[in-house]
């Protein structure tokens, strides 16, 4: 019996196809490679490429693969590009999942964890945040992510299957051994940009608002290791087959830092100075997103290893240093 990865060559799915080999599962991989990375791909793990949205094609892997669970990472995950093309991300996120979710109906599998995001919170009105607080997505990404919940959690009722959602938080690091990391084109988040400018592969960053209502004006994200994240999908999976009951789970560390302060953490990593321009607020940003993990901890077990931003900070140095051009030698 197999674990599926769908997306399994993208950031957080190749950190947990690699975590899944280290424990000794059967794994295979699916991916378009469309923002996934042929080069991020384990020789242990089978490999299938094609679309989640091609329902012809996911028969023909669930028909070679007997399937114990799926994991699902197959999506696109940019607030600021949710929000310039919002069809692309309800045709990439909802609708070929949809689609996948009939065909793993079909194939008789039973079990599914899957991403979903601390964007379904919107602004919060509490930190930390809950998983029972309001849901009000401010993007659509974070409304997709929510869609697919909701389809998941009606579908399960009707069809018999058991899922767990999977709320990150904000994603960071890299695998401790410097093999795999943090590769997107074109890169938008924090910490990834902030190691290029450290690096000299960019001059400088921008800081997006520094009139939110926060300590230093500057937006308050709760960073998460990629390595935590992905011993929560293991957890996830025996959860499930263990019979655990679907469930929503936030995957954070409690702890918020602000724009500010991860240029002045990466700074003290680096022992680079870092030029950090001040800019205009980016559209769909909440002012601040910590989590409540207790949850997870509670009822999977789970405990982040990685709690200091400096060590999350320097796995992805080690990785950027190793990898200046990513996967592709961009
Ligand atoms: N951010 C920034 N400059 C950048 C990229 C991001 O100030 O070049 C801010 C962004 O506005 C947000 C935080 O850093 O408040 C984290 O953004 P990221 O894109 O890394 O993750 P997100 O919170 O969107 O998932």
């Amino acid at each position: 019996m197999s674990i599926l990865v769908l997306g399994g060559a993208g950031y957080i799915g190749s950190h947990t196809v690699c975590a899944l080999c280290e424990a000794g599962y059967d794994v295979a991989v699916v991916d378009n490679l469309v923002t996934g990375h042929r080069a991020s791909l384990r020789p242990q793990a089978r490999f299938y490429e094609g679309d989640i949205g091609d329902a012809a094609f996911l028969r023909q892997v669930f028909l070679k693969e007997k399937v114990e669970a799926v994991i699902h990472f197959a999506a696109f995950s940019q607030v600021g590009e949710s929000v310039k093309k919002p069809l692309a991300y309800y045709e990439n996120n909802l609708v070929k999942t949809r689609t996948m979710l009939e065909e793993m109906v079909k194939a008789g599998i039973k079990h599914i964890v899957f991403s979903s995001t601390a964007a379904v919170y919107g602004e919060p009105k509490e930190v930390p945040i809950t998983e029972d607080a309001p849901t009000q997505p401010e993007n659509p990404y974070g409304e997709t992510k929510l869609a697919m919940e909701r389809m998941f959690h009606w579908t399960a009722q009707a069809e018999g299957i058991t899922y767990v959602s999977l709320r990150y938080f904000n994603a960071c690091g890299a695998h401790a051994e410097g093999k795999i990391g943090e590769d997107h084109d074109p890169e938008t988040h924090l910490i990834p940009l902030v190691l290029e400018a450290a690096s000299g592969k960019r001059e400088k960053i921008s800081i997006f608002g520094t009139d939110y209502p926060t300590k230093d004006g500057t937006c308050i994200r709760d960073y998460i290791h990629v390595s935590d994240l992905a011993q929560a999908h293991i957890l996830a999976v025996k959860y499930l087959l263990g019979g655990g009951k679907s469930e929503v789970f936030n995957l954070g560390n409690g702890t918020g830092f602000s724009v500010r302060e991860i240029v002045e953490a990466a700074r003290e990593v680096t022992g680079r100075p870092i030029l950090a321009q001040e800019a205009e607020r980016r559209a769909g940003d909440p002012a601040v997103l910590i989590a409540s993990s207790q949850k997870a901890k509670e009822i999977l077990g789970w405990e982040p290893k990685y709690t200091k931003i400096q060590e999350m900070i320097q796995t992805a140095w080690v990785w950027h240093q190793h990898h200046p051009h990513g996967f592709d030698g961009r």
